[in-house]
């Protein structure tokens, strides 16, 4: 189990958002980019303006590291644990782990799984199809 989060001015209504299990992004009103994680300015044209999007929860594995000794929260029932960057669909990067147990590539289609945990909610990844 990974840490609890500490959300800030900005990430506070990204984790509300998740303990509805709803994947809440920004999409700059300006140019159009979707980014992660929240934050009050465009990283592409530097906009203040946003609009609220959900994601799908959709996308492909980008890269991934296969964790396989205690480390930081990780005990020894957690492993081993694949924790992913994942593109979403709507073109940006988020970071989870991924629940499988057979070898990842990167392009792997994944679908997000909503981990509740007593006062969080942890966003997490499946293989589409498992
Ligand atoms: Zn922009």
């Amino acid at each position: 189990v990974t840490s609890p989060p500490v959300p800030d001015e900005d990430s506070a209504p990204y984790w509300d958002a998740l303990r509805e299990h709803r994947l809440r992004l920004q999409k700059c009103a300006n140019c159009g980019e979707v980014r992660f994680p929240p934050m009050p300015g465009c990283p592409n044209c530097g906009s203040p303006e946003s609009k609220l999007l959900f994601g799908a929860g959709t996308g492909e594995v980008y890269s991934w590291i296969v964790v396989r000794r205690p480390f930081g929260t990780f005990t020894e029932a957690d492993l081993p644990a694949v924790i992913a960057t994942v593109e979403l669909d709507e073109g940006c990067r988020v970071l989870g782990r991924l629940h499988t147990t057979k070898p990842v590539s990167a392009g792997l289609r994944v679908v997000a799984r909503y981990v509740d945990h007593d006062e969080w909610t942890e966003l997490a990844f499946d293989p589409v199809g498992s």
